[in-house]
């Protein structure tokens, strides 16, 4: 018993020696029995704040692997840690879900032009500024990180992250007339072939998030630290899937709306 069963130099369990053998419970170093026993840890660090895992250079500590908890523990004992040294964040799980904006939450997006021609006015004149605004589109899909959750959870900016999770909301908004209802058959039918242009060239928005932004956060996010994933490689992740959007932009834009009275459409 005693020395040969602790022998921590040739294992990585206190329970178990160098050739195998299990510390009975009742041991010393199996502890948890009957009589006395010790932890397998330093002793004073159990019911002793002062040290949040064993020191480096005692007995237990020489031997310890730290684990990702105790990384967190020494982190918030103020102890600096090489975190280059540690594995790489993975990326857990990306979901991203669709929703379409509700017409009265579609903001500026919203016409409430009494006619066809006040109307046309109104979608001109956005048209126009379109061309020096690229948040003017007629249609948007936006994108809100819903949740990003981390892998040890309860950590900071400045903690290593092993896994992490996002919860990704695409919104759609479409425009709305809100007379639309109260509109002659044949302005109603432009408006309609209008919208369905636009939601048509905004759902090929939301399939390039789905097609392509999983395998980017993939790609770029690899930690160490939240601070890292949060500020650099998530941008970086939206930074590539914003090509895939100004190549859709640049040779697909949706039709415009059609002229009063006329065949001619807005450019
Ligand atoms: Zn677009």
């Amino acid at each position: 018993m005693g020395g040969n069963l602790l022998n921590t130099a040739e294992t990585t369990s206190p329970w178990v020696n160098g050739n195998g053998i299990v510390a009975h419970p009742k041991a010393p170093v199996g502890g948890g029995g009957n009589g006395y026993f010790c932890s397998p840890s330093s002793l004073g660090c159990p019911g002793n704040d002062s040290s949040p895992i064993p020191h480096p250079l005692s007995p237990v500590g020489r031997n310890l692997n730290p684990s990702d908890t105790d990384i967190m523990k020494l982190a918030a004992a103020g102890i600096p840690l090489d975190t280059s040294q540690k594995t790489k964040t993975s990326v857990l799980s990306v979901s991203i879900k669709e929703k379409l904006n509700k017409p009265e939450d579609s903001g500026d997006l919203i016409f409430n032009a009494s006619n066809y021609n006040d109307l046309y006015g109104q979608v001109n004149k956005r048209a126009t500024e379109a061309r020096n605004n690229a948040d003017k589109e007629a249609g948007r899909v936006q994108l809100n990180w819903e949740d990003i959750s981390f892998v040890p959870t309860g950590g900071g900016d400045d903690d290593v992250a092993t896994q992490v999770s996002f919860k990704i909301l695409l919104t759609t908004t479409l425009p709305t007339w809100t007379t639309l209802n109260s509109q002659p058959q044949e302005h109603q039918a432009k408006f309609n072939r209008w919208r369905s242009s636009i939601e048509n060239h905004e759902k090929r928005h939301v399939e390039i998030y789905k097609k392509h932004l999983e395998t980017l956060l993939r790609k770029y996010v690899i930690g160490p630290t939240q601070r890292v994933i949060l500020n650099d490689q998530t941008n970086k992740a939206i930074e590539d899937v914003n090509v895939y959007h100004d190549e859709l932009d640049r040779t697909g834009q949706p039709a415009g709306l059609e002229i009063p009275g006329g065949t001619q459409r807005i450019p």
